[in-house]
């Protein structure tokens, strides 16, 4: 099977990867990422997925334009509601490059994140794989969470301090919020 796997950062690419790989899938990475801000923020994850898109032979298709506008026109009064929008921009494009390069399906690494919105995350990669006539390979691989994690230090990748966007950043430093979306993410988990 070739899948398009699309990547938000090394370390969150780093048990994915060895996973699919184990299970013989050729495996090509996607970075598009308009939610990554500020933009010196958004050159550090990119280069060092890249130095390690290097060291493990992943062959990797970058999308280096920095998305800030389009990302905030998309957000911008649904804040509530901003990761579904961000999930839908990165899956939708993905699906759409997997289908024009012939991959028989694609996938994220945002499924290796036990931040993110799991749930939503297959919604979205379901009703995009429809609309784009590509399979959405589903696999949980939150299971090696703490194996992505040493991999990855031991490899010394950047490893970010918040989600991506400006909104996350804020929420880095704002206390309160912190342990409202802790609540709403074991209601979703
Ligand atoms: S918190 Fe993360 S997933 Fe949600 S909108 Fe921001 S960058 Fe996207």
């Amino acid at each position: 099977m070739k899948l398009l796997l699309h990547v938000c950062c090394g370390p969150c690419t780093v048990y994915p990867l060895k996973k699919l790989r184990e299970a013989d899938i050729t495996v090509s990475g996607y970075f598009y990422n308009p939610n990554i801000h500020p933009y010196r923020e958004f050159r550090r994850r990119l280069n060092s997925l890249q130095d390690f898109a290097k060291e493990t032979q992943f062959n990797l298709e970058v999308d280096s334009k920095y998305g800030l506008t389009d990302y905030l026109r998309q957000v911008v009064f649904h804040e509530q509601e901003r990761c579904k929008i961000c999930y839908a921009m990165r899956l939708e494009k993905t699906a759409e490059q997997a289908s024009l390069s012939g991959a028989d399906a694609f996938s994220t690494t945002l499924l290796y994140s036990k931040y993110q919105n799991h749930r939503a995350i297959i919604t979205i990669g379901e009703s995009m794989a429809k609309k784009y006539g590509v399979e959405f390979y589903y696999e949980d691989f939150r299971t090696g969470w703490q194996e992505g994690i040493d991999e990855s230090i031991a490899m010394d990748l950047y490893r970010q301090p918040y989600c991506g966007c400006i909104y996350s950043e804020q929420e880095r430093y704002d206390k309160k919020l912190q342990k409202k979306l802790r609540k709403e993410r074991k209601q979703q988990s």
